[in-house]
């Protein structure tokens, strides 16, 4: 028995295949709206339920209850606003068409209400700032004063870029349900899995059945890890290092908004509706340059009574090879100092990779460092 979606029930926003002729048909006779890739991925997960119980794009009461109380109005916890901007929605009435940046017919929208709001005040309230450097809120001050609320359909599935990835909520709660997991831990990255996030993830497996790997594949910031070179460093990661039955690798096809604790607990309520009982959150989850405090992401946590969030966060602190104790450690089980810690950032570790040197093994595993390094010898020749 998996765990309840978020709001009881998983919501399912695809057209049928006895249906889909005649939506066809009428779309071609519809006012459309082109989507920017968020926008894109916004409504495929919509539509499969990843955002339960979301059933489209927020109205001014969801919206704004969401900017100033991390709620819906049904008083569901919700952290993130999930909007649609446009330029001008002021003629906008009934049903109209959503199409992909490349013109093809994505979806349906049932236009409910068209409001405007301060964008410098969601940025303020979601970001926590109102820098337009910062890269979710440079990505909200280029879209519309238009908030275009209602209902979708999805018609027709991008294809995905990585298939055999593509797991629905449905999917990996029949998954979870084969295996015969109770509890399942996910872990959202978009990074590399370098030994310590390695750690974490097997630290949280100790406790519970299973482990979902699942890394955010959607739209991300320039200097991030390209995801064919992410999700090749995660399949040779699992096939050395992880039991085959324990750990379950599936893509999350969601943009990258870098709204940090606002957005961890987003990544936690989405998940529980892929069936996780279990939700990691590190140092400075989802966090960009330095906008949010490290730990900020697992304080939001409590400003939730305990069981509303219906999935359980599981907070680790930055952890890291120490070669006093010999093995992985954290400044809750490791005494030493930081001279005996094997750290690196990412930048540095870029830097290393792109003048041939290699990690220590004591932070990535050797495999890992590999598929990275020829895949930045791709990007660059
Ligand atoms: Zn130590």
């Amino acid at each position: 028995m998996t765990i309840p979606p978020h709001g009881g029930t998983l919501v399912q926003r695809l057209v049928g295949e006895d249906e889909r002729a005649a939506a066809l048909e009428l779309v071609t006779r519809l006012p459309s709206i082109t989507l920017d890739p968020r926008g894109v991925a916004d409504v495929g997960l919509i539509a499969s339920g990843a955002y339960s119980p979301l059933t489209g794009f927020l109205g001014r009461d969801d919206y704004l209850r969401v900017l100033h109380e991390m709620r819906l109005a049904s008083d569901l916890p919700w952290s993130l606003p999930i909007t649609l901007r446009i330029t001008d929605g002021a003629a906008l009435r009934d049903t109209v068409a959503l199409k992909g940046p490349d013109g093809s017919v994505l979806g349906l929208l049932e236009v409910r209400q068209v409001f405007r709001h301060s964008k410098e005040e969601e940025a303020q309230l979601v970001y926590g700032t109102t820098d337009a450097k910062h890269p979710g809120v440079a990505q909200l001050y280029a879209q519309g004063d238009s908030l275009v609320a209602g209902d979708v359909r999805l018609l027709a599935r991008p294809v995905p870029r990585f298939p055999e990835l593509a797991l629905d909520p449905a999917d990996t709660r029949r998954a979870f349900a084969e295996r015969g997991w109770r509890t399942v831990v996910g872990f959202q990255t978009r990074n590399p899995v370098h030994r310590a996030h390695e750690y974490i993830q097997k630290a949280a497996l100790e406790t519970v059945d299973g482990l979902l790997l699942h890394p955010l594949l959607g739209p991300t910031k320039d200097d991030d890890v390209p995801a064919d070179v992410r999700v090749r460093s995660y399949r040779v990661l699992l096939e050395r290092y992880s039991p085959r039955d324990r750990v379950l690798l599936a893509g999350f096809p969601a943009a990258m908004r870098y709204a940090g604790p606002r957005e961890a607990v987003f990544h936690a309520l989405v998940r529980k509706n892929y069936g996780c009982t279990h939700f990691i959150v590190g140092r400075d989850h989802a966090g960009v340059g330095n906008y949010y405090g490290s730990y900020d992401a697992q304080k939001i946590f409590d400003r939730f009574a305990p069981g509303e969030l219906g999935i359980q966060p599981v907070c680790f602190e930055h952890t890291f090879f120490c070669r006093r104790c010999g093995g992985m450690a954290s400044p809750k089980t490791c005494p030493h100092t930081s001279e005996c810690h094997v750290t690196l950032s990412g930048t540095k570790v870029r830097e290393m990779l792109r003048s041939g040197v290699l990690p220590p093994p004591e932070f990535s595993r050797p495999e890992v460092v590999q598929v990275l390094a020829d895949g930045l010898r791709e990007v660059v020749g």
